[in-house]
């Protein structure tokens, strides 16, 4: 992939194969192009530039997936929990992606209940988000991603923002969600050390190459 209006590119022989419920941790120094590899995972992000090959989803050809289906199937957490959330309260933020796609309501309801129990938001259903700390604000976005039950999970250094403790239990939340529900997850990360352990594979990127 090459950024438009650029000479060099930011991904070089990309070739890679990722099983359904694989945990991958994506790292490489910053620049290494983790965040550009992720965005190429999701058609909607797709920066503007040129993209050589291909990426397939099972038989979908990502370039031809409708926005329906990623919007169901791949979800992403981002590195700034802010950039993310949009919506006044909790529950707002956690039904927008269901309303989005016209669930009915007693399916979102019922949809809430069971992620802000499974993610220790129902005591926070109706806090506004401005109150909440960087920790529960990135809970947030990753249980506003899983309400549509998404098969992928993408996050780009869904820590960095966070101070240790809170890093640790949002990353132990991500390992629970893969090992309990099956779901497949792709996380840059830099406290690689906090991720290895629990990762079915490493990819290192330097320079936009995988090494
Ligand atoms: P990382 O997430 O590992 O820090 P990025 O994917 O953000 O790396 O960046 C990879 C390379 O692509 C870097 O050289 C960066 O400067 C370049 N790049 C990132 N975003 C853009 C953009 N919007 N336009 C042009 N070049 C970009
Ligand atoms: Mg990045």
């Amino acid at each position: 992939f090459q950024y438009a209006g650029e000479t060099q590119w930011a991904l070089k022989n990309i070739n890679l194969d990722i099983n359904p419920g694989d945990f991958v941790l994506l790292c490489g120094p910053s620049g290494s192009g983790k965040t550009t590899l992720l965005k190429m995972l999701k058609r909607e992000l797709w920066p503007k530039g040129q993209i050589l090959g291909h990426i397939e989803y099972g038989d979908i050809n990502l370039q031809d997936i409708s926005q329906k289906t990623s919007a169901q199937e791949i979800a992403m957490v981002l590195q700034h929990p802010e950039s993310q959330i949009i919506m006044g309260n909790v529950r707002q933020e956690l039904a927008f992606g269901l309303e989005n796609l016209n669930y009915p309501t007693n399916l979102i309801r019922k949809r809430l209940a069971d992620m802000s129990t499974y993610f220790g938001l129902a005591d926070k259903m109706d806090f506004s988000v401005n109150i909440l700390s960087g920790g529960q604000k990135q809970v947030l976005s990753l249980a506003g991603a899983m309400t549509m039950r998404p098969a992928v999970l993408l996050l780009d250094e869904p820590t960095s923002q966070l101070d240790p403790v809170a890093a640790q239990r949002f990353l132990d939340m991500v390992f629970r969600l893969n090992r309990e529900t099956g779901i497949t997850v792709i996380m840059s990360e830099h406290r690689v050390e906090r991720v290895f352990a629990n990762s079915d594979s490493v990819i290192i990127l330097d320079s936009g190459v995988i090494k």
